[in-house]
């Protein structure tokens, strides 16, 4: 069997795992392309919360992609403000819809659902700012184009489950996780290991004691075999009996309470020594 195939097969486990675990997904057109893409520059180097709230802020000042593109730069900049790097981010969003106008004649990225896989990607990648999983994570979650797009959470993942090189960087495993996904299967396995990766696969201490793929994962396997037994099966350490103090319990001066245990619990092994006093001696007159 090559090792191809192997590795499909233990996609499909996987996935049968994490659906088991966090429930089945399926692919429903997060909204038209363009949109996809803007959330997707801003979401570059912030978390989710503030490429949210930086999007909704620009929506809601801006209804149309149009009125973004002929602002002023500094009003962009002030909605994208909490995502950081705003007016860098406004600069590159304002020459990304001048640059598909000039184009297409329209803000509108549509037509890329009509070209091949390889060919939409190329073309989002000609843009300045944006990178391999900016233009995988637009194709895929607005067209439903099999594009892998891999963070951090999904490399680190990968890496443990042994199913890209250790030394992968993030193209080359998005390249790998697609040539070894079934392409129906992108959307659904893409979504459940970011969850994964986040509720159990973390950076720091995965829980692999509780974690679905662990028969299938030897990284887990090899971390649950040099765990440390939990608290429950370490066997209460008993104080060591010291027998010389029983045996001199009979002829020691405090009757024995330097022991933790009173004397009076301790078995009698040693037995008490009567010294008679000595009358004084006598001086002969
Ligand atoms: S067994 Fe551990 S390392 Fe492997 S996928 Fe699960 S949480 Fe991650």
């Amino acid at each position: 069997m090559s090792r191809d195939s192997t590795k499909r097969e233990k996609i499909a486990r996987i996935l049968k795992h994490l659906e088991r675990a966090h429930g089945k997904r399926t692919w429903v057109s997060s909204g038209p392309c363009l949109d996809e893409l803007v959330y997707a520059m801003l979401s570059q180097n912030t978390n989710m919360a503030n490429s949210d709230s930086g999007y909704r802020q620009l929506r809601r000042k801006f209804s149309t992609w149009t009125q973004v593109m002929n602002a002023d730069v500094r009003d962009v900049q002030r909605q994208i403000a909490v995502c950081g790097l705003a007016r860098m981010r406004a600069r590159r969003l304002q020459a990304l819809l001048r640059r598909i106008k000039e184009e297409r004649g329209a803000l509108d990225l549509q037509f890329l659902a009509t070209l091949p896989p390889p060919d939409a990607y190329d073309y989002l990648m000609q843009f300045h700012g944006i990178g391999p999983k900016t233009a995988a994570y637009t194709l895929l979650f607005s067209l439903g184009v099999p594009m892998f797009p891999v963070d951090n959470g999904i490399l680190r993942m990968a890496k443990r489950l042994r199913l890209v090189r250790a030394k992968a960087r993030d193209a080359e495993a998005s390249r790998t996780l697609e040539s070894i996904t079934p392409p129906k299967k992108v959307y659904a396995l893409h979504v459940l290991m970011f969850t994964h990766a986040k509720k159990m696969c973390r950076p720091r201490n995965p829980k692999c004691g509780e974690c679905a793929l662990l028969e299938v994962c030897s990284y887990g396997q090899r971390r649950m075999r040099h765990a440390p037994p939990s608290e429950l099966e370490i066997p209460l350490r008993k104080r060591p009996v010291i027998l010389s103090r029983w045996m001199s319990d009979g002829l020691s001066n405090n009757n024995g309470d330097d022991l933790a245990t009173p004397s009076s619990d301790l078995p009698r092994v040693g037995f008490r020594v009567q010294v008679p006093l000595r009358p004084n001696p006598v001086r002969a007159g």
